[in-house]
């Protein structure tokens, strides 16, 4: 148990999805809930960013689906959680910063558009969280990742919310904060409309809308959930 838990979590590994638009919270409330339930947080939308990292890097273009599933498997793409918050490895160099840069970000959504690519991403992500003991985000984790997981939270808030709570995240203001809007509304639009695994919350998941929620708040009904599970869910037999 991790020293701010106060879960009895001995033998129940969980598998915990949280997914939902841009700017909804995920990243926050699924690193807070990890830490207190000593799991692991892995970020799926990283290793979009980092693929799309990697064509930027080698000029490959984001609408060749051959080019871009063939990078995906010559890279070496991985997720570190740290104390610190998760690090992103591409190729053994440390690309968690640059992958937050508003190129990649722009590139992340349009490489992950491609069934190929989504199919190479969700076998790595299953072979990830498999054992259990993770909280994972993303897009379509409750939806296509881990159909199974024992608890789904679709994270959603309005849009002039989650654009405001992600300028007040970049700090930033005027002509640059316009650009963070429209960008996320573009992200938010394509994520919502691509014909592969578009953004949706899983029939069995439970929506929480944070418009007007704090964050504190938004926790503590994830960690009841959560809780609830590891009192009353079957025991995951753990290979
Ligand atoms: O979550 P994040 O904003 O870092 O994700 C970057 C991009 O990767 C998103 O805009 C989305 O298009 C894509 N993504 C996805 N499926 C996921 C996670 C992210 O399509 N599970």
């Amino acid at each position: 148990m991790t020293e701010n838990s106060d879960h009895d979590h001995s033998q129940r590994k969980l598998i915990i999805a949280i997914d939902g638009p841009a700017g909804a919270g995920k990243s926050t409330i699924a690193s807070r809930l990890a830490r207190k339930l000593g799991y692991v947080n892995l970020e799926s939308g990283a290793m979009y960013r980092a693929l799309a990292l990697k064509a930027i890097e080698e000029d490959a273009s984001f609408d060749d689906e051959a080019a871009l599933v063939k990078l995906a498997q010559e890279s070496r793409i991985q997720l570190e959680p740290t104390m610190g918050g998760n690090r992103t490895l591409l190729n053994g160099h440390d690309v968690s910063a640059r992958i937050r840069e508003r190129d990649v970000t722009e590139a992340a959504s349009r490489v992950s558009v491609h069934p190929g690519v989504r199919a190479w991403m969700v076998a790595r992500q299953r072979e990830m969280g498999v054992g259990g003991g993770v909280v994972m985000e993303g897009r379509d984790i409750g939806t296509k990742v881990f159909p199974d997981a024992d608890l789904k939270v679709f994270l959603d808030a309005d849009p002039v919310v989650r654009e405001q709570r992600r300028m007040e995240q970049q700090k930033i203001k005027g002509e640059v904060a316009a650009n963070v809007a429209a960008d996320l509304r573009e992200r938010d639009h394509r994520d919502r409309t691509r014909a592969v695994s578009p953004l949706l919350a899983a029939e069995d998941a439970v929506v929480i809308d944070s418009t007007k929620m704090s964050e504190d708040e938004v926790l503590a009904q994830v960690e009841e959930l959560a809780s609830r599970k590891l009192r009353h869910s079957v025991v995951r037999s753990i290979p």
